[in-house]
């Protein structure tokens, strides 16, 4: 049995893989690299389900997707479902400089990362449904991680905002953490922890 992490993103494949191989043997891991769709849900449920259907249908395989950000209050949910691209070029570093720039002056600077992940299951691809369905099984978890918006980057594991992030009930930035240490516990963790039962279920039976 194969399921898809449609996502282009290394960094997240690679997270990915290390949340969810140790829960899913026999299920193999495969990357994608087909069209990307466009991205236009209004809410990252609506974004990581989009992606999940484009990769299913181009594979016609199970697929699993996420989309995710950061929220800062102060900013009134920005950057949010724009989180990839906020400085307006996809650029970690610029979208980091961006976001301490809009923050220049303000004390609050409380904050969440927020991640969707999506499975998409074609029809008659499920190992739970009793007959075959004539619509594909989905379904969509979410997680969140809250913590502050550092004044100044720091640490280089990580990727995107870990830099400037510092997670609620400790001293270090995300990027400071190990990948292990972030996969404990972060909103993509918790997302796509909740989401492994379900994919167990739809694919193994189990
Ligand atoms: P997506 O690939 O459309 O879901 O965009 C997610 C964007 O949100 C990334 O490009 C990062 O800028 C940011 N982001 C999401 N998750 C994380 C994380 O775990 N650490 C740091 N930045 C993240």
């Amino acid at each position: 049995m194969k399921l898809v992490i449609a996502t282009h993103n290394a960094h997240k494949v690679e997270e990915l893989r290390r949340i969810l191989a140790p829960q899913l043997s026999g299920i193999e891991l495969v990357g994608y690299d087909g069209p990307e769709p466009v991205e236009d849900g209004l809410t990252f449920a609506d974004n990581a389900l989009i992606k999940a259907r484009a990769a299913s249908a181009h594979t016609g395989l199970p697929a699993i997707a996420d989309d995710s950000g950061i929220s800062v209050d102060a900013l009134g949910g920005a950057p949010g479902i724009h989180s990839a691209r906020y400085a307006g070029t996809r650029d970690d570093a610029d979208n980091r400089r961006v976001l301490l720039e809009n923050l220049v002056g303000e004390t609050d600077r409380t904050a969440h990362f927020e991640c969707a992940a999506a499975l998409v299951v074609p029809a008659g691809a499920s190992s739970s449904a009793l007959s075959v369905p004539a619509e594909p099984f989905e379904h969509v978890e979410t997680g969140s991680w809250p913590g502050t918006v550092l004044l100044e980057a720091a640490g280089s594991s990580g990727f995107g905002y870990d830099p400037v992030f510092r997670p609620d009930g400790g001293t270090l930035s995300a990027a400071e953490l190990t990948a292990n240490e972030k996969n404990a516990v972060s909103h993509r963790a918790i997302a796509f922890g909740r989401i492994i039962a379900v994919v167990r279920t739809e694919l193994l039976g189990a």
